[in-house]
């Protein structure tokens, strides 16, 4: 199999790059004097229709599509992405719009930590805070201040980046421009919305709608004091934190006006808190009035107020989304999971459904995806551009837990790292003549991540191990620092791997069954659908994480998945799998090889 799979790859790196066909731009707004094949015809349809799920590989050319046909529409538009490095990735284009006006048409307003503050060296971090977060009502200026190195300034500073921004994007904005968020202000946004006809859009697109999707339905979490007090108002709350007590897994689902009555005294607890916040901070806003104030006794109270006010912020967001579930009760399934040691409220619901009751009123709505998801009322767009990325399926074993730790096959982890991964990285790192830095998607870490991190150690490869809950953070670690492998889990959708020519999927990245929101999820709908939609939720992160080491149709990358889990799921779901997957994967080995074979390459 080694054998196949090198000559495999010889043979993709040595053929010509793809024949990609163009065709001539309809539109003078486009930014390019041509376009890919299929890109016309999508900017149309977005055009003519008023719910479409425009659905294509990265690096097809989807995000010109829908700025192309917002900038023709001239409606108030908002695009929303679930990640910060989107919004990079679409503020560029203004480069490319830039004839149309010269100040650009594209506007993102990214987190405040992300802007230069004129009192730090570089770009403020989160952990450090800005000197403005400790402001206060001075009552003799009328007006907010803060100090810095002993100094007294105005707040907000009147060239201060992050506020020039945002009155730039609400100005654009007002001027029928493009806003683009991210899943954090959006938050914000939706709420001013509530309130503020500016942030009422007329074109939604939402950018990577199934990962935004998911973002959205895990939900939001009760904090103890949150709980406290929703305790002293509800006696079903009580009932739930009885049953926490026990240390029981469990997911209350059967009974939505319950969920409703925990909902309500959810949102009750969180404005109360956000009241105390509010009156916290007035204490301290006098207290820093008094005049005989020694030098630490203000900076304790400075030190207070910055806290404060990201908890106010933080109430704000999650008052948002309490909004959301409490008014979409009766048409999207909430409940409640608890792990035994937090309380949350979920939802579950198509992505479809899910855009529909977000953005119920605008006139047009674009979701824009690299996996299908199923529709109604939405029509789908399709278009593909030829890539050279190749997906190579070379199995190896069932690598399911209950097969490899259960069963005690863990020999076929070893095979699967000693006898593929560790000889095809070597072998395109001398194809390449440079050092590849390669991710393994481990599926699971405690127990795949980990086995496999040290049987790398042991053939003396660098490893980096992902560290729970900092997939940023690993993978800028894994960039910079002279790793030859990461095992990774759970990054098919928060990561881009464009620099990396090589993957593999060592495990089909299925979630826990016995997760508090599958339980609830099975026991409401049943275990048809819990599974469908289970056993899709894993193909199609698999799917993701295929697309996303290559950007250009003339890059050379290769994903080579070693589960043989994937080829039952395959069979399965064939008819959901988009096309441009299909069209890269290279079958060797199998059930069905023979059926297959090359004419898919
Ligand atoms: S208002 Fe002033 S202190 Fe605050 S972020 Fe802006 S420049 Fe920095």
């Amino acid at each position: 199999m080694l054998d196949k799979i090198l000559a495999t790859v010889d043979k993709i790196f040595s053929s010509p790059p793809p024949e990609v066909r163009f065709e001539e731009r309809k539109y003078p707004v486009f930014p390019f004097e041509n376009a890919y094949q299929g890109q016309n015809s999508a900017i149309n349809a977005i055009l003519d229709l008023d719910r479409v799920v425009l659905c294509s590989h990265t690096g097809s050319g989807k995000t010109v599509v829908y700025l192309t046909a917002a900038l023709l529409e001239q409606y108030r538009t908002l695009v929303v992405v679930p990640r910060n490095f989107l919004q990079d990735q679409i503020e560029e284009y203004n480069e490319k719009f830039r004839f149309i006006n010269g100040d650009g048409v594209i506007f993102t307003l990214k987190a405040k930590s992300k802007y230069r503050c004129k009192f730090g060296e570089t770009v403020i971090d989160q952990e450090k805070c800005l000197p403005c977060e400790a402001r206060y009502f001075d009552r003799s200026q009328k007006k907010h201040v803060f100090e810095f190195d002993g100094k007294i300034y105005p707040y907000p500073c009147l060239d201060c980046e992050y506020e020039k921004k945002k009155n730039e994007v609400i100005e654009a904005y007002k001027n029928r421009r493009i806003l683009c968020l991210n899943q954090g202000n959006f938050w914000l946004a939706f709420n001013i919305k509530e309130k503020n006809e500016l942030f009422y859009p007329e074109f939604v697109v939402v950018d990577e709608a199934d990962e935004f999707a998911r973002a959205i339905t895990e939900g939001v979490s009760v904090r103890e004091e949150e709980m406290i007090i929703m305790a002293e108002n509800s006696t079903e709350i009580q009932h739930l934190l009885k049953k926490m007590n026990k240390d029981e897994i469990l997911a209350i689902n059967e009974n939505p006006e319950m969920i409703r009555k925990c909902l309500a005294s959810f949102h009750e607890a969180v404005e109360q808190l956000m009241k105390d916040v509010m009156e916290k901070i007035d204490e301290i806003e006098e207290e820093l009035q008094k005049k005989n104030l020694s030098k630490s006794e203000k900076d304790m109270l400075k030190a207070k107020l910055v806290k404060l006010r990201r908890q106010l912020d933080y109430f704000e967001r999650k008052i948002s989304k309490i909004t959301f579930f409490a008014n979409n009760i009766d048409k999207i399934f909430v409940y409640t999971k608890t792990d035994a040691k937090n309380l949350y409220f979920e939802m579950f619901c198509s992505e479809e459904e899910l855009i529909t009751r977000l953005f119920k009123h605008v006139k047009k709505l674009c979701a824009a995806t690299a996996t299908p998801f199923e529709v109604s009322k939405f029509v789908k767009v399709n278009y593909e551009v030829p890539f050279k990325a190749r997906v190579i399926y070379a199995p190896v074993g069932k690598m399911t837990f209950k097969e490899v730790f259960q069963n005690g096959n863990t020999d076929l982890l070893k095979k699967a790292v000693v006898d593929y991964v560790i000889p095809i990285h070597h072998y395109i790192s001398v194809l390449l003549n440079s050092k590849v830095k390669t991710p393994i998607h481990c599926g699971s870490l405690r127990r795949h991540g980990t086995f496999v991190a040290d049987i790398l150690k042991n053939n003396g490869q660098s490893v980096l191990l992902h560290e729970e809950g900092k997939l940023d953070e690993t993978i800028r670690k894994f960039k910079e620092k002279d790793y030859d492998f990461l095992c990774v889990v759970a990054a098919e959708y928060g990561a881009d791997w464009y620099w990396c020519p090589l993957q593999f999927v060592l495990k089909v990245p299925y979630v826990n069954p016995y997760d508090p929101r599958e339980l609830a999820i099975k026991r409401r709908f049943g275990e048809e659908i819990w599974r469908k939609r289970y056993e899709w939720d894993a193909l199609s992160r698999l799917i993701q994480a295929c697309g996303r080491n290559t950007r250009k149709p003339d890059q050379f990358s290769i994903t080579v998945i070693l589960d043989k889990k994937f080829e039952e799921l395959y069979a399965k779901y064939e008819n959901l799998i988009p096309p441009w997957f299909k069209n890269r994967l290279i079958w060797l080995g199998g059930e069905d090889e023979s059926n297959r074979g090359e004419e898919n390459n």
